[in-house]
């Protein structure tokens, strides 16, 4: 029994808590798409859609068994993280070419977009670059309309790229979004965020959703969620502005996305044609979960099957409003997640390390220090060294000088895999080297990258005590496709994909064409 029941009862939305229908295909219309729902979960490696599977009963065994699952799928692109993998997915293009290549200089900071009605980072798609399916859409029928919904900023923002449609995202215990796409929020979101549905959740106790025997992972592990209240249950406060602000790291924070979601269907009347609309929602809680206990814990997996309920609650509910014939979904994730390196040490060779990329930086600092240039010039993040050579004293000699000195360094640290200078990348074999092609697929030209370092599998970055994503290797970029409805063969694909293929894959189920070069090709295997 969903715990949330009594919380969804009573709302508008009652029809989240209809009972879970036995799977089944969607009718086989051959009408033109009405709506199309595109799923992104935070997180959601690809391996948790096989392990647990066996468990699955609601939305993800619906997608999995009655879609076609690409299995062999990967954000093919270094720096995993939240932004550049949802400005891939529905744009078909790799963070070269959409200029979205770190969280840090993702949505935020834009001073022409500050939030409507609460105080938080200001927010648009002013870094993104080229279009989206969406723009595809509106330019072929201008009836279009999307709404996108996340928890996180970059996670409503991005998949709709810089089309100005509904997108909100929660701040302050509520959706809003910025002046980039309004001077005011709809009667819609205000109503719904006058319910405070998160805010009901205070005092709801987080248990294990079947018996503790079905869940192979072990409970106490203390190095999960950095030593605290790493045990089930888990009860949130008791205060309801207080459980609302750390709802997201819980279960309950997807119901909460799946009745926004399903309310913005219907006030803005989405899917009932004749052109085709868009419905995208970020499921954010799996990411926030994730950080805090790892990819190893009971917490992920617990995550995992209340997920695949509450997919299977929206589902059923939109096929309530929709019919499904007219209804297509693809569902799939803008990074994984790498394991704690202390519960990987027999999981990987050589055993994973916790490595400081302090002494190659420090390198690359003295050489600029040395030579009375700026040593703030340089920078490290996520992987890349930045040197700027606007700062004082620093030329263009000095730049290579310092890059060179952090290569040498990095490059004798333990769990360092490899560190280049970026521009020598392109010259390795781009079709067997993924580490150097995923690299190479990062960051436009006109960004000012002078070096890459990439660990070895599974190591981390010091200093960080929380479970982290973001790296080339697999565990961060190998990510589940699925699409569902009407125009897809069902069944498991082992191809090699990429998650730039699913733009141009949707693109011909519409029946539209996109308006730029892609990077990404169609599926055709999944096409019927
Ligand atoms: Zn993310």
């Amino acid at each position: 029994m969903p715990i949330s029941r009594p919380v969804l009862a009573g709302t508008l939305l009652c029809a989240l808590s209809l009972t879970l229908g036995a799977p089944h295909a969607p009718a086989q219309s051959r009408s033109k798409p009405a709506l199309l729902v595109f799923i992104t979960v935070d997180q959601l490696r690809e391996d948790y859609l096989e392990k647990w599977s066996s468990q699955f009963s609601g939305g993800l065994k619906r997608l999995v068994e009655g879609g076609a699952f690409f299995t062999n799928a990967f954000q093919d692109h270094a720096i995993t993280e939240t932004a550049p993998g949802h400005a891939s997915i529905m744009s078909g293009r790799f963070p070269r070419s959409t200029g979205i290549t770190r969280n840090v200089a993702g949505v935020n900071n834009d001073p022409n977009a500050p939030l409507i009605g609460v105080n938080g980072l200001s927010a648009s798609p002013f870094r993104f670059r080229g279009t989206t399916l969406t723009d595809w859409l509106t330019s072929a029928d201008a009836r279009t309309r999307a709404l996108s919904i996340s928890v996180k900023d970059r996670g409503a923002i991005l998949p709709i790229g810089r089309s100005k449609q509904q997108v909100y995202w929660y701040v302050g215990n509520t959706f809003t979004t910025s002046r980039y796409y309004g001077d005011s929020l709809p009667d819609w979101v205000k109503a719904f965020d006058a319910r405070q549905l998160p805010q009901h959740y205070a005092g709801k106790v987080w248990d294990l959703l079947l018996p503790p025997a079905s869940y192979p992972e072990p409970d106490s592990v203390p190095i999960e969620n950095q030593g605290r209240n790493f045990v089930f249950p888990k009860t949130l406060p008791a205060d309801s502005t207080a459980a609302a602000s750390v709802l997201s790291a819980s279960p309950f924070m997807d119901e909460v996305l799946a009745a926004f979601a399903l309310d913005g269907v219907q006030q803005l009347g989405l899917g009932k044609g004749p052109e085709t609309d868009v419905l995208a929602v970020s499921f954010s809680p799996t990411d926030y979960i994730g950080h805090a206990f790892g990819s190893d814990s009971r917490e992920i997996h617990d995550q995992i099957l209340r997920l695949d309920r509450t997919l299977g609650r929206f589902l059923d509910s939109l096929y309530k409003l929709r019919d499904p014939g007219t209804v297509i979904v693809a569902l799939t994730a803008d990074h994984g997640s790498t394991p704690f390196p202390e519960l990987s040490q027999q999981r990987y060779s050589p055993p994973p390390l916790r490595v400081s990329s302090r002494p190659a930086v420090a390198a690359a600092r003295a050489v600029l220090g040395a030579a009375g240039a700026d040593t703030m010039a340089v920078e490290l993040e996520s992987g890349a060294l930045f040197i700027d050579a606007s700062r004082p004293g620093v030329t263009p000699a000095l730049v290579n000088a310092a890059a060179d000195s952090f290569v040498a360094v990095a490059r004798r640290t333990p769990g360092v895999l490899m560190a280049e200078r970026y521009a020598s990348l392109a010259s390795h074999d781009l079709g067997k080297d993924a580490i150097a092609r995923r690299w190479v697929q990062m960051f436009p030209p006109d960004v000012p990258v002078q070096a890459v370092v990439t660990l070895t599998r599974g190591s981390y970055p010091d200093p960080f005590p929380i479970a982290l994503h973001g790296t080339p290797h697999d565990d961060d970029a190998h990510v589940p496709i699925v699409f569902f409805g009407a125009p897809f063969k069902p069944g498991r694909y082992a191809q090699f994909t990429r998650t730039v293929d699913i733009a141009p894959t949707l693109a011909q189920a519409l029946g539209i064409t996109p308006t730029e070069p892609l990077d990404g090709r169609v599926l055709t295997a999944a096409l019927r």
